[in-house]
């Protein structure tokens, strides 16, 4: 069976410094993947290449079977490929309606096709709001609403549930569920174990920009060489 996104010995050098040394990986559709490792193993790196924003140095990226190795953001978005930012970078002058009306949705179909984004995450009742009223917590939401009013089938999720509350996050975790159900491929990266178990069941572990470990998060967090990685000790 081919799997709906495909990545195969994937790098990404900066200059002479490695990013990515060689990630294969494959999400199945509907399947939701965590992706974990220490800060600066590669994750966004890997997410940036995945979603357009940077070409990869090697490897190929295939999704349905099709390469789709180094498109642009744009064309990927186009064949059901979106993503968050660590960092969410709406436009803060305007709205959060007028910042999600900017998405093209490119009246593509897709599992998120019948949902009305801002109800689906929460935000209806700030949509006359100024995003810069935001709580960064609403921000990150906006952000994840943004991201599906693309209509994704593959959906990038870099650490949206970094500085939220404990509410927030059980709240986010629950809207990743129910779009995975819906039959939404996620990639999720997050460092919060708990927050993880709520929504993934498979996890790659990176790095220094390679894979260590790949198999169930409850495998991964007994796993020695994991451990050492995360705690920078020999279990
Ligand atoms: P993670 O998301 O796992 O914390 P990143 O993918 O952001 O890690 O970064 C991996 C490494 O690549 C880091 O050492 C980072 O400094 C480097 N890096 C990321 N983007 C760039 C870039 N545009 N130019 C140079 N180095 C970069
Ligand atoms: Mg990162």
């Amino acid at each position: 069976m081919t799997a709906l996104l495909e990545v195969h010995d994937v790098a990404k050098t900066f200059g002479e410094f490695t990013a990515l040394a060689g990630v294969s990986m494959s999400v199945e559709e509907g399947q939701a993947v965590g992706l974990v490792g220490p800060n600066g193993s590669g994750k966004t790196t890997l997410i940036n290449v995945l979603s357009g924003v940077y070409k990869p140095t090697r490897g190929t990226v295939r999704l349905r079977g099709r390469d789709v190795t180094g498109l642009a953001s744009h064309r990927l978005c186009a064949l059901g490929v979106n993503r968050t930012f660590q960092v969410p970078r709406p436009l803060a002058g305007l709205t959060v309606a007028e910042n999600i009306a900017l998405v093209k949705a490119g009246r593509r179909a897709g599992a998120t096709a019948d949902l009305d984004v801002l109800d689906f995450v929460g935000l209806t009742h700030v949509a006359a709001r100024r995003v810069s009223a935001l709580t960064s917590g609403e921000q990150k939401l906006l952000d994840l609403a943004r991201a599906l009013a693309a209509r994704p089938d593959v959906l990038f999720v870099d650490e949206l549930g970094a500085g939220l509350s404990p509410s927030e996050l059980d709240h986010v975790a629950a809207l990743l569920r129910a779009l995975r159900d819906r039959g939404v491929s996620l990639v999720v990266v997050e460092h919060l174990m708990g927050f993880l178990e709520q929504v993934v069941d498979h996890v790659v572990v990176l790095n220094a920009g390679a894979p260590i470990f790949e198999g169930s998060l409850r495998a991964a967090v007994a796993d020695p060489h994991v451990i050492e990685v995360f705690l920078g000790v020999r279990a």
